[in-house]
This record gives C-alpha cells, sequence and structure tokens, in this order.
C-alpha cells in the first residue's frame, strides 16, 4: 500500500536527515518503526503525510508511493484525502474544545459523507470512555485520555493508513497495553492499514505484523516480528533482554 524508495530528506538544505530511507507497508497490516532518539522516525511520517515543506524540510531524492500512485511532494491536504492520516506525537488535541467538539472537527477532513452520528459511535465503540467524558473540556482530560482522543478524532476521518507517532508516550505501562491492544482491534476490525513509530520496541512488536529499525536516516535491520524478536542485536538494544 505504502512504498519509499530510497528517500533522502534534508533540513534547511544542509543536514540530511533521511539518507536513502526504503520500507514497505502492506495493505492491512501493523508495521512497526522502531529506533532510538533522533534516527528520523518522525521525519519519515512527515515526508509520508507532505508535512515537512512547513519545517522547511524537504524529500531531495527517492519517491514514495502510496495506493499506486507516487505522492512524493503532494499537499498535506491532498495525503489526508487521498485516506492518509497522521496521529502527532504528543496528543495534539483542540484543548478549548469539548471532546465532542474534538471527533466533530475531526471529520471534516474525511473522504466519503457518512452520518457523523456512526462514526462518533464506532469512535465510542473503541473508547467506551470518551462517550462518558464526550462534554468534557479536552484540555482537563489525562494524557491517555488525550491519548485516544487523538486516534479517536483520526479515526472520525475513515483513514485507510494510519500513521501513529509515539502513542505510548508519557502513558503508565497498563494505558500502553491498552491503547495498543484498542490500536490491534482496530487494525482487525475495520482492516485500517497501521504504520506505528514507537522507541518502546516492546509493546509495538506485540501488536505488529513487521518491523524496521531505523538508525542515523536510514534503515538497519527488518523482519517480521517472531525473528526481530530473536535477533540478539534487537534483544540487547531494543527490548532491554540479553
Ligand atoms: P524522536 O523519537 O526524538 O522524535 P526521531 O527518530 O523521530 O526522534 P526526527 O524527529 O525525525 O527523529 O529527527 C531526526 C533528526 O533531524 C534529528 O537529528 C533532529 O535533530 C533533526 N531535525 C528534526 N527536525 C528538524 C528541523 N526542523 N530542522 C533541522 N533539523 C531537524
Amino acid at each position: 500500500m505504502l512504498t519509499l524508495n530510497n528517500v533522502e530528506v534534508m533540513y534547511g538544505k544542509v543536514i540530511l536527515v533521511l539518507k536513502g530511507m526504503s520500507m514497505h507497508v502492506p495493505e492491512g497490516k501493523i508495521v512497526a518503526l522502531l529506533g532510538s532518539n533522533g534516527a528520523g522516525k518522525t521525519t519519515t511520517l512527515r515526508a509520508i503525510s507532505g508535512l515537512l515543506k512547513s519545517e522547511n524540510g524537504e524529500v531531495t531524492d527517492g519517491s514514495l508511493e502510496y495506493a499506486g500512485s507516487v505522492i512524493t511532494g503532494r499537499e498535506p491536504e491532498e495525503i489526508v484525502k487521498s485516506g492518509i492520516f497522521q496521529v502527532m506525537e504528543g496528543r495534539r488535541v483542540f484543548e478549548h474544545l469539548s471532546v465532542e467538539e474534538n471527533l466533530i472537527a475531526g471529520a471534516h477532513t474525511r473522504r466519503e459523507r457518512g452520518s457523523l452520528k456512526d462514526e462518533m459511535e464506532q469512535v465510542y465503540h473503541y473508547f467506551p470512555k470518551l462517550k462518558m467524558l464526550r462534554t468534557r473540556t479536552a484540555g482537563y482530560l489525562s494524557g491517555g485520555e488525550q491519548q485516544m482522543l487523538a486516534i479517536g478524532r483520526a479515526l472520525m476521518a475513515r483513514p485507510r493508513l494510519l500513521l501513529l507517532d509515539e502513542p505510548s508516550l508519557g502513558l503508565a505501562p497498563l494505558l500502553v497495553k491498552e491503547i495498543f491492544s484498542i490500536i490491534k482491534k482496530i487494525n482487525e476490525e475495520q482492516g485500517t492499514t497501521i504504520l506505528v513509530v514507537e522507541q518502546n520496541a516492546n509493546v509495538a512488536l506485540s501488536i505488529a505484523d513487521y518491523g524496521y529499525i531505523m538508525e542515523n536516516g536510514r534503515i538497519v535491520l527488518e523482519g517480521d516480528v517472531e525473528s526481530l524478536q530473536s535477533n540478539e542485536d534487537v534483544r540487547e538494544f531494543y527490548l532491554g533482554m540479553s
């Protein structure tokens, strides 16, 4: 569904951040993109979403293909319309709006017209907590609830490909487990393809079909989850086992 071919990204025309990044995300699967701080994971997501221009970054070589078309250099609005939706790192919700208003705002970008109510019920099916909190101002939600809302808002757009940037960030382990099991459920029930960027390799591999490990702007290792989990280097450096 999504393929990156040797993508190169530069910031400010001097700093090369992606140095020939290649990866593939098959339709209907969950792919984990792992790697340490500063490896270039967020930059990869921005390149896919067309968000680099606003940050001065630029794809200077290689190409991105999605659903049979080259999408390199496309505007973010066009990318969203084609069904790719990114949930940013740090749970960016509209803090002054209620939970329900945040969800309605998410529906604004959806591709097909459908009943807003049905879409909202679908979000509440995955996140029953949000239903209970639907009139609450988003800024007063806990970190975990805000992460649920950020994902819920993305679901309102009925994405074909969901890009998740560090959904575990700053959340207690139990909550991380809960959110990842909901992500898996969305993938299984809706068939939504998911690319999840994580520093928490353990939890990402617990739901993924396939994983990529990124270091210093390129992929250094890839494989199905079992092979990554049994790889000595991965166990030592990413999974905290030896
Ligand atoms: P993290 O997990 O910390 O977000 P990451 O793997 O997502 O790390 P990126 O955020 O993609 O990494 O950053 C990759 C590199 O690009 C880092 O060295 C970062 O300092 C640099 N970088 C990111 N944004 C910019 C920018 N706007 N201008 C210049 N350099 C940038």
